[in-house]
């Protein structure tokens, strides 16, 4: 099957993948072969892209085979964490009132045995 130039450069995320149906894959393969500019889209694609995988896995410090579930993992954690301290805050906040209240009784009640 012959395909453009355009097609190859919308079809190179999924090659690169490996989720393309093999005629898919079997058309973006021929037409790299023959042709010079999308080969050097498909390199720099391809690099671009392990260049990145690298960067995530020294982002969450977990290898190898990483993925988006790791990332969203991580995400949902960090974003537990931030629910934790906001609970903590609440709670500070919580303790401070209530010390301030019991200061306000205990006062109260020292003024009035005085
Ligand atoms: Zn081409």
């Amino acid at each position: 099957m012959e395909i453009t130039c355009d097609i190859v450069m919308d079809l190179v995320d999924v090659y690169t993948n490996d989720i393309a149906s093999e005629d898919t894959k079997n058309a973006v393969k021929e037409h790299l072969k023959t042709c010079t500019d999308c080969r050097r889209y498909y390199d720099g694609y391809k690099k671009s892209l392990e260049s990145e995988q690298k960067k995530k896995i020294i982002v969450t410090e977990k290898s190898p085979g990483l993925n988006e579930d790791i990332i969203s993992e991580s995400m949902s954690e960090l974003s537990k964490r931030l629910r934790t301290r906001r609970t903590i805050r609440n709670i500070t906040s919580g303790v401070a009132i209530a010390v301030s209240l019991a200061v306000l009784i205990k006062e109260f009640f020292e003024a009035d045995h005085d």
